[in-house]
């Protein structure tokens, strides 16, 4: 819909719109108000170059759109009744849980195995486990490929399918040949465009499940859902949200918590919204409440940072992981305020 500064156009104006629209196959039906004429667009309007040429036009004031920019995560689009499953759970018939270290040591393959075990019984779904770290200090920890084997190792011993981030598609080729069940994607490359678009066609004749996490700097709720579409776009639909904070962050908190953003994306996408408590409040004393919050939200999981001795980890782990007991108090509150959203 094309909003003029004026009330109505002249004749020459629309022309030109129509010569515009006209060459991406679509035309003009004028709307006459009783102060102000409107212009709809009528055929596919999802061309960006039409849309920013009538928008570059000294005359107009806003286009408004009613197509939705991300056509297969819409949530009228065809794929709305695609289900994702990981870890015996399909997303949105019960609360999906993940947890395990922010970062595997190398150095210390026993920690982890004694944690996803620990999680095991505290009847978490999925573990997830650092591999390599995407760090803003270059001189901090950065991760070690060696942690895969461990990773790995885990989901063997424990039956559980296992989550790991990925930063390049190098790392991409290598999760996926050691059988890495969900790849995440973290928040600093969530707008790496070119990475998205080789998770999607790498997964693309997998059951690979991604966890796209919520850029830090994202503003719009549909650059979020845009950014998953250029994974869903080459064929798997296997694709989770994840709102995880957003800076500037809240005072006292590492991020700012955004697990409110969850009805928004409901409201516009079939796809369902896991959120991690621990990157947003970055505290292991604030994760329940947050976690209590995100399901509140209607958040179909949590992926949580968890360590059964959080003091000899690394990474996040000694700020903000809660331990597997703790997690296991956090499931049964959290289950039953899901259980009231989902009688
Ligand atoms: C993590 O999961 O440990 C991590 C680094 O995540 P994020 O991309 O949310 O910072
Ligand atoms: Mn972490």
């Amino acid at each position: 819909m094309i909003i003029p500064k004026t009330p109505k156009l002249s004749p020459e104006q629309i022309k030109e719109l129509r010569d515009i629209v006209g060459e991406f196959q679509c035309s003009i039906q004028e709307i006459v108000g009783a102060g102000q004429n409107v212009y709809a667009i009528v055929g596919d309007e999802r061309h960006e170059l039409m849309i920013n040429r009538i928008e570059g036009l000294s005359y107009v004031d806003r286009v408004d759109t009613i197509q939705s920019p991300h056509k297969l995560l819409d949530i009228r689009s065809e794929l709305r009744n695609h289900r994702v499953r990981f870890g015996g759970v399909e997303l949105g018939k019960e609360l999906l849980l993940i947890g395990g270290h922010c970062t595997i040591s190398p150095k210390e393959p026993n920690l982890f195995y004694e944690t996803a075990q620990a999680l095991k019984e505290a009847g978490i779904h999925g573990l997830r486990g650092g591999v390599w770290k995407p760090r803003t200090n270059p001189y901090s920890y950065q991760g070690d490929e060696k942690a895969l084997e461990i990773l790995m190792e885990a989901s063997v011993r424990t039956g559980l399918p296992v989550n790991t981030e990925v930063m390049n598609e190098e790392q991409l080729d290598i999760a996926l040949d050691a059988g890495v069940h969900m790849l995440q994607i973290g928040t600093r490359n969530a707008l790496n465009y070119s990475l998205l678009q080789q998770v999607g066609k790498r997964i693309a004749q997998r059951d690979t499940v991604v966890l796209l996490k919520r850029g830090r700097h994202m503003g719009p709720v549909n650059e979020f859902i845009s950014a998953a579409e250029y994974i869903v776009n080459f064929g798997n639909p296997n694709v989770v949200l994840c709102p995880r904070g957003t800076l500037p962050g809240l005072e006292g908190y590492r991020n700012h918590p955004d697990e409110s953003v969850t009805p928004l994306l409901r409201e516009r996408t079939w796809a369902p919204v896991v959120v991690d408590p621990s990157h947003s409040v970055g505290k292991a004393m604030y994760v329940e409440s947050c976690s209590m919050a995100a399901v509140a939200y209607g958040a179909d999981g949590l992926c949580i940072e968890s360590h059964l001795d959080p003091v000899s980890g690394l990474g996040d782990d000694p700020k903000q992981a809660i331990t597997p007991d703790a997690f296991k108090a956090l499931a049964e509150k959290c289950r039953a305020i899901w259980k009231l959203r989902n009688p």
